[in-house]
């Protein structure tokens, strides 16, 4: 047989034992008592760990349809849209936006760095802008916004809707959705939760949910908030069948952060994802965010110049790991370090000696350089 390795991609990523026992039991019919009981319970504390009093939804889906969702639920034809992008899953809400005839204007950074705060502010006070759109981590440029700062801009401007992407982010990088008055948050199961993937998750304000109302008929179904709602506050009720089994695995999900605490599992992602970043550089390597706006829930990385993307990547599946591709115009010239979810020192010690083996198969020095300042650095 051959040995599991580590699949440490920006998601799906490395899935807790307790969470595959748990979703792991014969399925029952979505209206069975405890399974109804086991969602009720999922959105309430979903809510408490992200902050939110209003709306949660949890559907089947990826975290596109999250997007989607968003956008459907908020905005009409011809209504104008404000797409704050740093990289390729910022841009994804463009053409999204385009089909649904909305008015598009993109604020878009140079990979690896932020949309300044100041060119958001001017397009705001422009413009009345129906709705805008960040992307807590773009998954791409492994780039962070400054979502403190943008948050505190549009309370000045809460007419409009804001929609933050935080599927590579949700569970791993702190958020507080009520207090940051962000209007919507999604996420999705299989990235920073640390389970398969499948749930498409969306949190949703007062602000929004009467955004939705104001829009009367829509003609999306499926993601329709109003057809949901009834079912979030009582899952006895029917609209789409839920994914049972993934609910249960969501539930054991939430239980590991509640035993973690979400805090504490914030800091844990920043401390490790620091090291991270520290002994990556220590090999000589590049971090394509810049210092200031490095994700912590992953890390994307520049070869040297002769170094073959294919080549290194193969190499180190030999040696265990599974990292992603770069996207975009860094495709074959990076690669794409998942460091989030329900991962332990373990995990990242056997990521960087893999690396580092696959260095010296590939004919460099590692010495053990990137495995001691990790160490050190969590000391
Ligand atoms: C992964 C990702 C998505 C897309 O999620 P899927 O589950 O692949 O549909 C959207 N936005 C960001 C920031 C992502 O990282």
């Amino acid at each position: 047989m051959k040995p599991n390795k580590l699949v440490m991609i920006p998601g799906p990523t490395p899935v807790h034992s307790r969470i595959l026992e748990a979703m792991s039991h014969e399925t029952v019919a979505f209206k069975d008592a405890n399974f109804v009981n086991d969602y009720k319970n999922v959105i309430t504390d979903l809510k408490t760990i992200f902050d939110t009093k209003k709306e949660c939804f949890v559907i089947s889906g990826s975290g596109t349809l999250a997007m989607e969702m968003a956008i459907a639920n908020s905005t009409k034809a011809n209504d104008n849209i404000l797409i704050i992008s740093h990289g390729y899953f910022g841009d994804r809400f463009i053409e999204m936006c385009e089909k649904r005839q909305l008015n598009v204007d993109v604020l878009s950074a140079p990979w690896g760095e932020t949309v300044d705060i100041k060119k958001i502010e001017e397009k705001l006070k422009t413009k009345k802008y129906d709705v805008m759109t960040v992307t807590h981590v773009d998954t791409s440029t492994g780039v962070k916004a400054n979502l403190d700062a943008i948050c505190e801009l549009h309370k000045q401007y809460l007419d409009t809707i804001l929609i933050v992407d935080g599927v590579c982010a949700g569970g791993g990088e702190s958020v507080y959705v009520d207090k940051m008055e962000i209007d919507m948050y999604i996420t999705c199961s299989q990235k920073a939760l640390g389970l398969p993937p499948g749930l498409a998750i969306l949190f949703a304000n007062g602000r929004s949910v009467n955004k939705r109302k104001s829009l009367g008929n829509i003609s999306d179904s499926y993601i329709d908030f109003e057809k949901w709602s009834p079912i979030m506050h009582d899952p006895s009720k029917y609209w789409g069948t839920p994914p049972v089994n993934l609910i249960w695995g969501l539930a054991e999900a939430v239980r590991i952060i509640k035993e973690e605490g979400i805090e504490t599992r914030y800091k844990r992602h920043e401390k490790y994802a620091k090291a991270i970043q520290k002994a990556i550089e220590a090999l000589g390597l590049t971090i394509l965010a810049n210092k200031d706006c490095r994700a912590n829930t992953l890390t994307n990385v520049l070869y040297f110049d002769n170094i073959d993307d294919l080549k290194f990547r193969t190499t180190l599946a030999d040696e265990g790991v599974v990292v992603a591709a770069g996207l975009g115009e860094y495709s074959g010239k990076a690669f794409r370090l998942g460091h989030m979810g329900n991962i332990s020192k373990h995990t990242i010690v056997s990521t960087l000696a893999a690396i580092e083996r696959t260095l010296e198969k590939l004919g460099y020095k590692a010495n053990g350089i990137a495995l001691k300042v990790f160490l050190d650095s969590i000391k």
